[in-house]
């Protein structure tokens, strides 16, 4: 006799996560300031917020330039 061991059933926890986004298995949801799920860590990347910028100002600059152009 004794307490013996009792085995737990572990709670409900799922052993993978899936991003809805990519499907990917993953650890970390990203969701936007609306509390919108917008990636996780295997599908969001990360971008130099100065070079992003730079290079949509020089899109942008572009774009006025052909739009001058055409008139
Ligand atoms: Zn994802």
């Amino acid at each position: 006799m004794g307490w013996g061991v009792h085995d737990y059933p572990s709670p409900p926890e799922p052993d993978e996560a899936y991003c809805p986004v990519c499907d990917q298995v993953c650890e970390t949801l990203y969701r936007n300031w609306e509390g919108e799920i917008v990636g996780c860590d295997q599908c969001i990347d990360t971008v130099d917020a100065y070079e992003w910028q730079a290079e949509h100002q020089t899109d942008q600059r572009e774009f006025y330039r052909e739009m001058m152009r055409d008139e």
